[in-house]
């Protein structure tokens, strides 16, 4: 049988010797059951909502009864998260895409980033790839700018005409304008590149885009916290985080290598079908191909609407305290589109992160997609 997040408890138990005392030392976990006691006039709507998990009404029932969660937190980080079983054996029912196509084609007449020159405003040092980029008309902070995607349409991910080559470009110019922002003021070393896809995602503007921040003095306090984190284990451990980081994800069986970048399957996701992609350096000729790999992950899911967000040690001259840093590109899928309720709450901003998605079915996911039989050489 294949592993799954419900029997955790076989998967870790079968690690050799090693293997478990580097998963010990990075994460904890308990297994538990929700004991939920559905009256008579329950049992109808609960054999309808939840008849993916048995072929019988009174199997249906007896899956509500008796729900096994896993609880598992990363001990350096304190990063930590929910899986309730139940929600995970949900199949993928792959929606016709065909009323989102048509929302985002009839933003396209009222589109300000498909006229970047006339509609969006510039950074003090103009733009790279003369409309490539702009700057955000709402900062987030002193340098924030966006790169604006040729193509309208930020579905355009699952479509076979895109390919890797258009992110290296995104990564390219994204580089290209911290560098300006770093060329101006010296304080301006600490490079962040996201990219929110549509509106469940956070994305105020359909046309596909990501964004750049250069932090002045000092990191956005989530990566300066794991940079932290992994100093104090190397200090604890004598060992290296990062590699730690992929060597219980391989031991396990959730990560899968595509050349010399590793794909997770997130232990610990924030939310559903986190994807980390962990590569040495941003100029990794790897690289682009694995953030297309991702994305072609999240097409065959399914997912519409997610967040990129790449965690990077600072651009400028080697900085002793960042040494070991790697490139971090996470991926995190925001949920269904059409949905009203946002998909984070008290728990996710204050306990937990909820997740749904099985990070062993994402993994399988990761390591059977094909390859792009191409490598970016630049
Ligand atoms: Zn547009």
């Amino acid at each position: 049988m294949a592993a799954a997040i419900t029997s955790f408890d076989k998967v870790v138990s079968c690690l050799a010797p090693e293997a478990r005392r580097r998963f010990d030392r990075m994460y904890q976990y308990v297994a538990s059951e929700a004991h939920v006691l559905p009256p008579p006039a329950m049992e109808g709507w609960i054999a309808g909502a939840f008849k993916y998990l048995a072929p019988t009404k009174e199997g249906v029932l007896e899956a509500i009864r008796h729900q096994p969660i896993v609880h598992v937190m990363n001990r350096v980080t304190g990063q930590g998260t929910l899986f309730n079983a139940i929600r995970s054996q949900r199949p993928i029912e792959a929606k016709a895409a065909t009323d989102l196509e048509a929302e985002i084609e009839a933003a396209r007449a009222k589109c300000s980033f498909c006229r970047p020159l006339e509609l969006t405003p510039a950074n003090t040092f103009g733009r790279i790839g003369e409309k490539k980029t702009c700057a955000n008309v709402a900062a987030y902070d002193g340098y924030h700018g966006l790169v604006i995607f040729d193509d309208h349409n930020p579905l355009r991910f699952r479509h076979d005409e895109f390919r890797p080559a258009e992110l290296s470009g995104l990564l390219a110019t994204a580089r290209a304008w911290a560098e300006k922002c770093h060329a101006e003021d010296p304080e301006a070393r600490f490079f962040f590149l996201m990219w929110n896809c549509l509106w469940k995602a956070a994305a105020s503007i359909i046309h596909g885009h990501a964004q750049m921040t250069v932090a002045r003095k000092f990191h956005y306090g989530k990566v300066e916290r794991l940079r932290r984190d992994a100093a104090a284990y190397k200090k604890e451990f004598g060992a290296d985080y990062f590699a730690d980081l992929v060597a219980v994800h391989e031991s396990l069986g959730l990560a899968a290598k595509w050349g010399s970048v590793t794909a997770l399957a997130h232990l610990t996701p924030a939310k559903e079908r986190e994807i980390i992609l962990v590569a040495d350096r941003y100029e990794n000729p790897d690289l682009p191909a694995a953030l297309w790999r991702a994305l072609k992950v999240y097409a065959a899911q399914d997912v519409k609407s997610y967040n990129m967000a790449m965690y990077l040690p600072p651009i400028g001259p080697a900085d002793p305290a960042w040494s070991g840093f790697p490139v971090l590109a996470h991926f995190v899928d925001r949920g269904d589109l059409a949905a009203k309720t946002v998909d984070v709450g008290g728990m996710e901003f204050y306990a937990s992160a909820v997740v749904s998605a099985d990070p062993f079915a994402l993994a399988e996911a990761l390591k059977s997609i094909a390859d792009c039989g191409m490598r970016i050489a630049d």
